[in-house]
């Protein structure tokens, strides 16, 4: 799952989860998870993201390994909110080819950086996010994902391997509309 913050990745990551039965691998809650448990990881990763930064590459690295170890007999991984950098998809690419697997298909949610703001607003009032409730904060989430994750855009569509879904609309339409995709991918 692949968009700006706020796009809809988690919502709709777990809508998959519940009609595909793939095992879903989010970043920022494995992240959120450390800065709960108050690991010295959580502490790096708090500092990071209170401010709007990405966190080092090779953290979110190591997680992704972790789970990929952890759980070798899924029927598939949706990862959302990872990769954020070229070089995460690279390494992606690498972990993956090294068990025989591949990325089957990117699915990019597209809302424009006002959708993305009033978004973040609606959400800082359900959920308890420090990085959804200054706006600084969320303008520099929004320049990172133009700078360090937009160029992954280039990145699927040299793999053959994008797909982008409108992501303004009701939970269930834009759900639809990814099922869609999904059924035609897996499919083949
Ligand atoms: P998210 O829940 O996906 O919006 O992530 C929240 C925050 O965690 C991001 O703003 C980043 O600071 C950090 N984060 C999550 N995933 C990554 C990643 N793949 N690479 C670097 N930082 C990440």
């Amino acid at each position: 799952m692949f968009g700006p913050p706020g796009a809809g990745k988690g919502t709709q990551a777990a809508l998959m989860v519940e009609k595909y039965n793939f095992r879903h691998v989010s970043t920022g809650d494995l992240l959120r998870h450390e800065i709960q448990a108050r690991t010295e990881l959580g502490k790096l990763a708090a500092e990071l993201i209170e401010k709007g930064n990405l966190v080092p590459d090779e953290v979110v690295e190591e997680m992704i390994l972790g789970e990929l170890e952890a759980h070798p007999d899924v029927k598939g991984f949706i990862f959302d909110g990872f990769p954020r950098t070229v070089a995460q998809a690279e390494c992606l690419d690498k972990m993956l080819e090294k068990r025989g697997e591949e990325i089957t298909g990117v699915i990019s949610i597209v809302i424009d950086d006002a959708t993305v703001r009033d978004r973040i607003h609606h959400r800082a009032m359900i959920e308890d996010r420090k990085d959804d409730m200054d706006d600084a904060t969320i303008t520099t989430r929004i320049l990172n994902y133009h700078k360090k994750t937009e160029p992954l855009i280039a990145y699927y569509k040299e793999r053959d391997k994008y797909n982008e879904i409108y992501g303004v609309g009701s939970i269930k339409n834009i759900f639809t509309r990814i099922s869609r995709l999904v059924d035609k991918t897996l499919k083949g």
